[in-house]
């Protein structure tokens, strides 16, 4: 304070640049002793009080994992620690690990990145490099996937097989032993007599035998597409990945049942659909984000839910901060913390569910103003692509027989149907195109060909499949599309010209936001076919479908399949997917009676797969069939299924008249296991097996291994 005081008195005297910032470290000095020197005394003085710290600095902290050697300055491991690499699955990033183990006692006492895994280092370590030169170039994890120790050591987590005592989710639980379970849940009989529940007490549960013992009985003879009485045995799985999956499958294969899916549905299917449909057999796409140079982020941010989300937002990080890096905007109504950061970075505040409505606003503009790559899309086949130079093709210039009352309506015109010959069985080289002359060709044969025509082929209405989608984009106005989605028609053009202006190296990319909604398919093939008009599949910061992984399911042995079983396990699953309503016998019955068919109980669902959702309620309703025995594994539908938590449902699944026996896989008491009979104890991800590959985001070819770096955490009493 004295110093101050004297200073303030002087008149000001000229500085130099040096006696100003040693002005400011005294000061600073003196600060920092005056506000915090009682605090440093009362650390020193805390560490003798109650029990003692072990370190005076560094508390209790953990030694590290690495010990310096003071001569020769070289690191070797801590052998107090043990390190072992494996893969998080805390989400579905499946980003690698090292786990930090305590050698003595066999606990997990930390979570980083394994530096060797693609997803947790831009410049991730080669294989080639020796552990020991990792030490100080650790891999990064989120804050979630360091929680992965309290997944591990949650105090509620299940040690043993666990009974109902007291009516379905009451909370009351017996432990049993392992023995007690499959002798129950196998021989079926009044297992409820010991619940205390009036309800079920003298209730006669089919187990497995009894079920299996019906393994050759249709489930309803009038209807013997149904299959076998052992298809009332339904397997409802959350994210249960590589290895564990097909385990589950052939234990379905094996029993009779056809009943084994996971839970697709209720997280993605229209963005999986979608994406299939605009890239045949990709069922994701995703931006190269370090050299991309603008991407929009429909329904989805960098650094928010998406896959591997910590390295979406790290690439995307590392893009935004180089010198003339990547621009990116966030379409979505919803901006999250993890969205839009800096000045590169920019939010579209949407209304929910219209991101179609943009999309085909910014489509109309491309075309209108001939801001698309017409080489690119003038190439009818891969083969005239590549020759070309391009990396993809598309059917931009093919012909649509698009006369209402051709038999063929809606599809790609063939050589064949145009008279024209020279049918191969290629589906993309048969198909009919113009080319540059204004002659119909066969697709295989052009190099180029006409991307808008409107006209008649061997006597039948076509138009190309870019005219049909402009015609499509034309259906509105920009000013209209800009009242259905609430974004200006300004920002739609800009939009629109900015995506147009960085060659290759623009991407459309889109996630949940978009597709969770009724009309979401749509949504996601209108924001998908932006990529096509500026041709970047496959190019340096274009879009990319990753690097994939390798097949663990070919080899020495079949991982997939039961061959004894086969056959016996046939039919229409539960959710009634993959089935059209016309094609049962339901239907054709009703027909037969002249009575009305439609509509159905509850819908089918011809083109749809992982039907989550239509678990339940088709159980239920005992439509197409009835559940006998229900499995949850890493399943939480009352939890994560729209409305499946309404007291309704759950009143009606406590029922054992309705679902006679439900078996939960758990490792605590979840929001839907806790109404199970029985729970038997699953391992946390740092105590099972599964294999899994690379997500799109990640260039690199990859299957990883998820194996048990601990045992199982609990233990029962008799070990
Ligand atoms: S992003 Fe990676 S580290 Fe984070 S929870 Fe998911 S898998 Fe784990």
């Amino acid at each position: 304070m004295r110093r101050w005081h004297q200073m303030a008195k002087e008149p000001f005297a000229p500085i130099t640049r040096r006696g100003f910032l040693g002005a400011l470290a005294i000061g600073g000095v003196g600060v920092g002793l005056g506000g915090f020197g009682g605090t440093i005394v009362d650390v020193v003085s805390y560490r003798n009080r109650g029990r003692k710290a072990l370190h005076p600095i560094y508390g209790n902290s953990d030694t590290p994992e690495w010990l310096r050697d003071v001569t020769t300055g070289e690191l070797k491991p801590n052998p107090q620690w043990i390190l072992r690499h494996t893969t998080d699955q805390q989400c579905h990033s499946n980003c690698g690990l090292r786990v930090k183990i305590d050698r003595k006692t066999g606990r997990v006492q930390r979570i980083i990145g394994n530096p060797y895994h693609p997803n947790t280092l831009i410049d991730y370590t080669s294989m080639s490099v020796p552990f020991i030169r990792t030490a100080a170039h650790p891999g990064t994890v989120c804050a979630r996937g360091n929680a992965g120790i309290e997944s591990a050591y949650d105090p509620y987590r299940v040690l043993s097989p666990l009974k109902r005592k007291g009516p379905r989710g009451s909370g009351k639980w017996q432990p049993i032993s392992w023995e007690q379970l499959i002798r129950e849940v196998v021989d079926g009989g009044k297992i409820f007599a010991d619940t205390g529940d009036p309800a079920s007490e003298s209730f006669e549960v089919t187990g497995f035998g009894g079920l299996y013992a019906k393994r050759n009985e249709l489930m309803n003879p009038a209807a013997p597409e149904l299959g076998h009485r052992t298809n009332g045995f339904v397997l409802q799985c959350g994210r249960t990945v590589g290895a564990r999956k097909e385990f589950v499958v052939r234990f379905g294969q094996a029993f009779g049942s056809v009943n084994v899916d996971d839970h697709v549905n209720v997280c993605e299917l229209s963005h999986h659909v979608a994406t299939d449909q605009v890239f045949p057999g990709k069922h994701m796409t995703q931006p190269d984000v370090t050299d991309a140079k603008f991407i929009i982020y429909w329904g989805t941010q960098p650094g928010d839910a998406n896959f591997p989300m910590q390295t979406h937002g790290k690439y995307a990080a590392h893009a935004r901060a180089k010198p003339d890096g990547l621009k990116y905007v966030v379409v979505d109504p919803h901006l999250s913390r993890g969205g839009v950061i800096g000045d590169r970075a920019s939010w579209v505040a949407i209304k929910p569910s219209t991101d179609g409505a943009l999309a085909l606003g910014m489509i109309r503009w491309i075309i209108e103003n001939r801001r698309y790559d017409a080489a690119y899309l003038s190439h009818p086949t891969r083969k005239a692509a590549e020759a070309a130079g391009e990396l993809s093709h598309t059917d931009a210039t093919h012909l649509i027989i698009v006369d209402e009352k051709h038999p063929k309506y809606g599809r790609f015109l063939t050589s064949e149907a145009a008279g024209l010959g020279g049918f191969k069985g290629d589906s993309a080289a048969d198909r009919v195109v113009i080319d540059p002359a204004g002659r119909p060709a066969r697709a295989g044969a052009a190099d180029t060909a006409r991307m808008e025509y409107a006209g008649e082929v061997n006597g039948i209405r076509v138009k190309t499949a870019f005219a049909r989608i402009r015609e499509s984009a034309e259906m509105h106005s920009l000013d209209e599309y800009s009242s259905i989605c609430g974004v200006s028609k300004e920002r739609m053009i800009e939009l629109a010209r900015e995506f147009t202006s960085y060659g290759r190296q623009a991407v459309s990319t889109m996630y949940r936001g978009v597709v969770k909604h009724p009309n979401g398919y749509y949504n996601g093939v209108a924001v998908l076919l932006l990529n096509l008009l500026v041709g970047n599949m496959n190019w340096t910061g274009g879009l990319t479908a990753g690097g994939g992984s390798w097949s663990y399911k070919k080899g020495l042995y079949d991982n997939v399949d039961v061959p004894e079983a086969k056959g016996v396990a046939y039919g229409v699953m539960i959710t009634r997917q993959g089935v059209r309503y016309e094609d049962t016998s339901e239907y054709q019955a009703l027909v037969k009676a002249g009575k009305n068919p439609y509509p159905a109980k509850r819908p089918w669902w011809p083109f749809s797969f992982a039907m989550y959702t239509e678990v339940l309620p088709s159980g239920l309703q005992k439509y197409p069939y009835g559940i006998d025995i229900l499995m949850w594994n890493m399943a939480t539908p009352f939890y994560s299924v729209p409305g499946q938590g309404n007291p309704e449902i759950i009143k009606m699944m406590k029922d054992p008249r309705n679902v006679p026996l439900i078996i939960a896989s758990d490792i605590v008491v979840g929001d839907t296991s806790m109404y199970a009979d029985y729970i038997v104890p699953d391992g946390s991800f740092l105590e099972r097996w599964n294999v899994d590959g690379t997500l799109p985001t990640v260039l690199t070819k990859g299957t990883y291994m998820r194996w048990p770096v601990v045992e199982l955490t609990h233990k029962t009493p008799d070990g």
